[in-house]
């Protein structure tokens, strides 16, 4: 058994950061204790040869079964995670844990409350799987599945999302199957191809893709999405489809429905048109307002209209169930000043 003095403390963000096969090469200790220390860490939470990460959750809210958590890094800056229960086909329930890839975000979404902050920092690969860590054992929760989908655009930060996936789906780690890791992008296309060649590495090939498209056409995307002046939609799908044509799985195709913006009678026929032949699906996210929104929530018999018309436009499509809309936990609604 390692015993350790606090001089010789391994600092949690060496081992939040490294995959066990770079941490134990990289160990000035013997083999077999650098692999105790890091099976414990991440299984356990905890190990005495390692000193504590100076983070903790500050705030808890919660909605029925849907926990969002603030966690202060060693800075004082927060990233918002949310910790979703969602019963699959099967019955099981799977919890969902959305993590945040930055504090703010540059993309300036207008229907998002994390836009509002602009991006205040990149997150590093540690501050990354600290939130799994805190969440599986500082809350207790057992996670199935991590979405980046929280604050931030993982696109803009591969340098830290790449290898915190790797330490996610390591088996010595938080061992999440690929399968069970998906990626949400607001349509950045050299991301997306980046991430195009990480998922050809082994281990990756099942990691999902989500592109949260959120209009029919260029017009309305560059009103609400200043990205699509960078990337126009047919760049955009063409990045999609070599994601595709290199193997990766069907991608989700998000929609925010936001009243007046982007549910136009027209749009379930122009976004059919636009993905003709692409293995998808398209993912109905009601519109969720942010504080000082100029758009109210769609109504419900709305939602229910524009699905249907995306399924008559020959479209797989279900809907994103709105959690935590209360507490500022669902989606688009994450960030604080
Ligand atoms: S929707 Fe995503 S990419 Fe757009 S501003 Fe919000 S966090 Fe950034």
């Amino acid at each position: 058994m390692t015993t350790a003095t606090q001089e010789t403390l391994t600092h949690p963000d060496q081992l939040l950061g490294s995959t066990f096969d770079d941490w134990v090469s990289s160990s000035a200790l013997s083999r077999n204790d650098a692999a105790a220390i890091y099976r414990r860490f991440h299984r356990q939470g905890q190990h005495p040869a390692v000193g504590s990460d100076g983070r903790s959750i500050s705030t808890i809210q919660t909605e029925d079964e849907t926990r969002k958590f603030i966690l202060e890094h060693a800075d004082g800056l927060g990233t918002e995670s949310v910790i979703l229960p969602i019963e699959g086909r099967t019955g099981r329930i799977r919890r969902t844990l959305c993590v945040s890839s930055q504090i703010g975000c540059a993309m300036g979404c207008t229907f998002c409350q994390t836009a509002t902050m602009g991006r205040v920092r990149q997150l590093t690969t540690a501050e990354i799987v600290a939130q799994w860590h805190h969440a599986r054992h500082a809350l207790n929760e057992r996670i199935t599945n991590v979405v980046f989908m929280g604050m931030g655009e993982p696109m803009d930060n591969l340098e830290a999302v790449l290898p915190a996936i790797e330490v996610l789906t390591d088996h010595n780690a938080a061992a999440i199957p690929a399968s069970q890791i998906g990626i949400s992008t607001v349509g950045h296309a050299e991301g997306i191809e980046r991430l195009t060649a990480f998922m050809n590495r082994p281990g990756m090939r099942q990691l999902r893709l989500a592109v949260s498209v959120n209009a029919p056409n260029d017009d309305v995307r560059r009103e609400i999405m200043p990205i699509a002046k960078a990337v126009s939609m047919p760049r955009l799908r063409n990045a999609m489809q070599n994601w595709l044509d290199a193997g990766g799985r069907p991608i989700l195709v998000e929609y925010v429905l936001i009243p007046g913006e982007t549910d136009d009678v027209d749009a379930p026929s122009q976004l059919a048109n636009w993905l003709d032949g692409m293995p998808c699906r398209v993912n109905v996210i009601p519109y969720n307002p942010k504080s000082d929104s100029p758009w109210p929530a769609p109504t419900e018999s709305a939602v229910e209209q524009f699905i249907t018309a995306v399924a008559s436009a020959g479209l797989p499509v279900n809907r994103r169930q709105t959690r935590g809309r209360s507490v500022m936990a669902a989606c688009g609604q994450l960030g604080t000043s």
